[in-house]
């Protein structure tokens, strides 16, 4: 009987998933194995809400396995001794995975490699996380793109692979399931030390097709026009699930894809078709391709992160190397983390983060803005803030969306960026909707005043909402004087 693994890590889910078809293709029985990883339980970066959705995910992993006559093998330790010690123990051939982009987990996985190859195993890597791989997606000369616009041009001439088939799964023999023991899988994030305060998102396969259903539903066809407002919650909430793969990115595209009319639709520019369309096609195309886009922007942080691995510890633009950020008041940055900095749309999206583990994506713009640019604090602070109390923080992701906020990152705009935290929520929470949601001291204040802390500051007293922690014009000056000329112009 030929047996492989199938090493579970960032695809929890057994439809539409590559390597695990790929194996009960290839193999007559398939063992499934997830490791939690000590180093990865260890980061300093890792937070509750992560590790929540994790397990929660698993959970519903291994009822879906079982309901497919299969069983999750659990370890926990080294994956490097706990995926040799089973491929051994149970005689496997082969070793399946799904790639990971990460340094961290290329690292991993060469090493993992290296030792099963020593010992006569086979390990086979496979496409999935994302649609068109960072090494496919290059110029003409085969250099990575650095540009967002460019690198989208040619993301969305590729053709799409489609979701593949369901795996074919078997229970394990009896003899084999005693050697292939597993480990209990915590029920809750306190098992692991770190207790859940947030409200999260449930994790698992049925919750991602709930969410991406919802989202077909309700928001895909009016994407465009509602997305920044962080009122109408109207984006699709998937990021978790991409991020731990309890959906795959192959099956959302398709998904909407079909919703804008067919593939070849979905693959033009949402602004700019390039042909003639009729006005439904038209405006299906600019609405719900939009949200393709933000497939895509996921996709290159994917390969920036592949291709140019120091994004992970420092900046993009070597004009900020070695840079130090001239804001250190813990004070300050307390103020930010907690959502008490006197600037009502800032703290109302860091109460959001801090109730639920997640923030609308305009709002992760303002906030790292404010922080970087009106407080002037080193982003690497609030990418490490992010990391630990987002259920969906993922090092590619927020790392890119950190150094575009801070100009240390990709950013092309040929001008120094900064977002007016006023104007922002005077423009996408024009009735401070949003605001008087998440802070309630301020319920009572009229739309007219409620982002006006700075004009207005003797009305808002009383309410008990703090004043400004800083003077907007005065850091914003600072922001120009010393930032502006370190920042790459295209
Ligand atoms: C400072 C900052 C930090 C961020 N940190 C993360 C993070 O840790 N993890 C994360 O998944 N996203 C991150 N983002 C991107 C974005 O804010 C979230 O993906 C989005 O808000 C998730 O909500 P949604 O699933 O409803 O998004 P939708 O609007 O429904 O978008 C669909 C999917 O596209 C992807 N996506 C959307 N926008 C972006 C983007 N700008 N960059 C990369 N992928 C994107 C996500 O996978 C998302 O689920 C960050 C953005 C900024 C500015």
């Amino acid at each position: 009987m030929r047996i492989a693994l199938h090493w579970f890590r960032r695809d929890l889910r057994v439809e539409d998933n590559t390597a695990l078809f790929a194996a009960s293709r290839r193999a007559d029985l398939v063992v499934p194995l997830f490791v939690l990883d000590d180093h990865l339980l260890r980061a300093p970066d890792l937070g509750a809400p992560r590790v929540a959705f994790l397990l929660d995910s698993l959970h519903a992993l291994a009822r879906d396995l079982e309901q497919a006559g299969s069983r999750l093998v659990l370890r926990r330790g080294d994956p490097l001794d706990e995926v040799l010690h089973v491929a051994r123990a149970l005689g496997a051939e082969a070793i399946f995975v799904n790639d990971d982009y990460a340094p961290y987990g290329r690292r991993r996985d060469a090493a993992v490699r290296a030792a099963a190859e020593a010992a006569g195993i086979a390990f086979h890597g496979h496409a999935d996380l994302v649609l068109v791989q960072p090494d496919a997606c290059v110029k003409d000369d085969g250099k990575p793109y650095t540009v967002f616009t460019p690198f989208a041009r040619r993301w969305r001439a590729v053709e799409k692979p489609a979701p593949v088939p369901a795996p074919t799964l078997r229970p394990l023999p009896a003899g084999l399931a005693r050697k292939a023991a597993s480990a209990p899988l915590p029920a809750t994030s306190a098992e692991l030390g770190l207790p859940l305060e947030a409200q999260i998102e449930p994790g698992g396969a049925r919750q991602a097709q709930y969410r991406l259903a919802a989202f077909l539903h309700e928001h895909v066809l009016s994407y465009r026009s509602t997305r920044d407002v962080p009122a109408l919650d109207a984006t699709s909430h998937l990021s978790p699930h991409l991020k731990f793969g309890t959906i795959s990115p192959r099956t959302v595209y398709a998904r909407v894809a079909e919703a804008i009319g067919s593939p070849q639709l979905a693959q033009l520019d949402p602004q700019k078709p390039g042909r003639a369309l009729d006005a439904a096609s038209a405006r299906r195309l600019s609405e719900a391709g939009t949200f393709l886009n933000e497939l895509c922007w996921r996709e290159f942080y994917q390969a920036i992160l592949f291709h140019f691995p120091h994004v992970a510890r420092g900046a993009f633009q070597e004009g900020f190397r070695g840079f130090r950020w001239p804001e250190s008041d813990e004070r300050l940055i307390a103020a930010w983390r907690d959502g008490r900095t006197g600037f009502p749309i800032v703290d109302a999206a860091m109460r959001q983060l801090a109730a639920t583990g997640w923030m609308h994506n305009r709002l992760r713009m303002v906030v790292a803005m404010f922080l970087t640019k009106t407080l002037l604090v080193d982003y690497r602070t609030g990418e490490r803030i992010f990391m630990q109390r987002l259920v969906d923080g993922d090092l590619a992701a927020n790392n890119g969306g950190w150094q575009w906020s801070a100009s240390t990152g990709t950013d092309a705009a040929p001008y120094f960026r900064i977002f007016n935290p006023l104007s922002q929520a005077k423009k996408f929470d024009p009735d401070g909707e949003f605001v008087r949601r998440w802070v309630p001291e301020l319920r009572d204040v009229p739309a007219a005043l409620i982002h006006e802390p700075t004009r207005e500051p003797l009305l808002l007293a009383g309410t008990g909402y703090p004043p400004p922690c800083v003077d907007y014009a005065e850091r914003r000056a600072r922001a120009l004087a010393i930032l502006a000329p370190l920042a790459k112009r295209a």
